[in-house]
Order: structure tokens, then sequence, then C-alpha cells
């Protein structure tokens, strides 16, 4: 039962079984071979050692809880758990969830009556062909969209997590547009692809080069901005996430973005970005030679070193001046 810390939120990740089978996850069938289902996880954690170690956390002032771990809705316990949490008086409970079982309304009441009061769900892309073909699963989408339906109908914090692959990154101006236009008030943020030691073969695969990249992005900026301008909320949770790139790529594409960013995120927010990456082992990031020319040389992470291995150094080039 991996327990990982967020500022003042416990992160539990417990095991289940997955609905999906993503492209890029470590446990996938990509991974395992084409014919072998998601990896099975038979629930090894007793419920009353978890219950031990929520108790502990919240003994030890964690105010918030996250549960996760493949698909946590298939745990047989979620439910307790979720009772469990509530009734210790975590201020926030977060469910991470592929969110196809809350295209059930009935359930997803239960889940929110349990003590739920806060949703991460993930969507890779804009329609059905593109988003299933990432999450390996055929009528994920359509059962995503029911589920952000349903969640739409109560007045919870939902954030729809994407990433960005070689298999989706010409779609994200429409993924941009849909969350926009259907899913107004959620959170939204495109997060970058980090390499797992299990799924190191497919890097190649999985990652494209910023440069293709770069022309997408900035209609995406483009569109967010219209709709939720600069320096809000909405697009302060967007744009944080474009900081795990070399700041000479965000630089490219939106000046202004990249300004925004650096001026409202702390060098706090940077330093959990780099402990995420070590604690992958394979996944660190490495200064290029240019970087000994660049203004940000003391703040930039650099890029990872998979994918200097994968595309070279080229597209970074030192910023001369604030
Ligand atoms: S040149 Fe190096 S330090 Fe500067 S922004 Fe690019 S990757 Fe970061």
């Amino acid at each position: 039962m991996p327990i990982l810390q967020n500022n003042d939120e416990i992160i539990l990740v417990l095991d289940s079984q997955c609905d999906n089978s993503c492209v890029f996850c470590q446990n996938s069938r990509l991974v395992h071979g084409k014919n072998t289902q998601q990896l099975t996880h038979d629930e090894p954690d007793d419920i009353n050692t978890i219950k031990c170690r929520i108790r502990l956390a919240k003994s030890l002032g964690f105010r918030k809880i996250c549960f996760t771990g493949n698909e946590i809705l298939n745990r047989s316990s979620i439910i307790d758990l979720l009772v469990f949490a509530r009734k210790l008086s975590f201020t926030n409970i977060t469910v991470q969830t592929t969110g196809r079982k809350l295209k059930n309304f009935v359930f997803l009441k239960k889940v929110v009556t349990a003590g739920a009061n806060g949703f991460h769900v993930p969507i890779y892309g804009s329609t059905a062909k593109i988003n299933d073909a990432i999450t390996n699963s055929p009528g994920s989408f359509v059962d995503l969209m029911e589920a952000l339906n349903n969640l739409s109908r109560f007045d919870l914090p939902v954030t729809l997590n994407g990433i960005f692959l070689t298999q989706n990154y010409a779609d994200i101006p429409s993924l941009v547009r849909l969350k926009i236009e259907q899913f107004p008030g959620m959170r939204f943020m495109i997060d970058h692809y980090r390499p797992h030691a299990a799924s190191l073969i497919f890097y190649h695969f999985l990652m494209p080069r910023y440069t293709k990249v770069i022309r997408y992005f900035k209609k995406a900026v483009e569109l967010y901005t219209k709709r939720y301008r600069y320096h809000s909320d909405l697009f302060i949770y967007f744009a944080r996430y474009f900081l795990s790139m070399p700041f000479c790529i965000i630089n490219k594409i939106d000046k202004e973005m990249f300004r925004c960013v650096i001026l409202k995120i702390s060098r706090g927010y940077l330093v959990s970005v780099k402990n995420k990456d070590d604690s992958f082992k394979y996944t660190s990031r490495r200064k290029v030679v240019s970087c000994s020319g660049c203004v940000f040389n003391s703040l930039c992470l650099g890029p990872y070193v998979h994918y200097l291995k994968a595309y070279g150094s080229e597209e970074f080039r030192p910023i001369k001046g604030a």
C-alpha cells in the first residue's frame, strides 16, 4: 500500500482491478503482451490495516485524503473506506478514477453520500476513436462522457486529467474545445508523459517531439485564455502543468503564459515536480550544454534523460533575457 504525501494531502494507492489498459500504463497489455488482461489485483491490503493508516494520517495532521490505484472504485471496500474518512472529518476526500463506474448515477450518489467530495478523472481525446485507442478499451469514452454529465449534477470539484502523447497531441485543441463547451466549470490539465521503468522501450512510440507539439499547444492556450483569461484560477491550474517541460519550450508555446506561471508558481511547485520525477528511477532530468547560458538555468529542470536519448538536445536553446 504505497502512501504518498502532497502538502497536507495523503494519497493512498490501493490495489484494484482497472477498467482500462492505457498504452502508457506500466500495468497495461502493451507492456505485458497483447493477449494478457490488465494485471489482476486481489486487494491484498487488509481493510483494518488501511483504516489504521488513515487514522494515523489524520492524527499526524493531514486534512485531505485521495484514494487512488488502478480503478479504486472496483475495490469492494471503497464505500466503507470513504465513510471511515468522512467520519474522521477529512475536509477533502478525493477519488481518482477512470470514471467508468460513475456512468451509473445511483452508484455515483452512493460514493458521494459515503464521503467523496472531489474527483480526478482522466480524458485523453475529444472522440471515442482517439480516447479509446489510448485507454486500449472500447467504450471508455462513451462511459466517461456519461460519468462527467452525472458529475456535473453535483456541486463538487472535478478535475479532468489529460496527458499528451504521440497518439493525441494533434487533438489537444479539440479536447480543450470539448472541455470549454461541455464542462466549463471543471479544472483541466494536460500533463507530461513520464517514462516508467516498465514502459521505457515504448518511450519513442509514446512521446512526441516538442517541436511537433508546440503549434497545437499554442492553439490550446489561445482557446483557453479566450474563455478563462490569463491569471484566472482555472488558467493557472491548466498552465502550471506546462512547468514539467523545459522552460525554453514553454516560452515558445506562449510567452504570456510563461510569465504568468513563473510569476505565480513558487519554487516549491518545481521541487514537487522534480521529486515526482526522481521517484521513478529511470526518469531523471538532465541539463544540456547550452543550459549554462540560460537565465533560467537554476530554476528549470531541463529535459528528461530519455527524451535526450530519443531526440537529442537541439530543441533546447537558452533564454537570454526574462
Ligand atoms: S536552455 Fe536549458 S535551462 Fe534554459 S530553459 Fe532550456 S532546458 Fe531549461
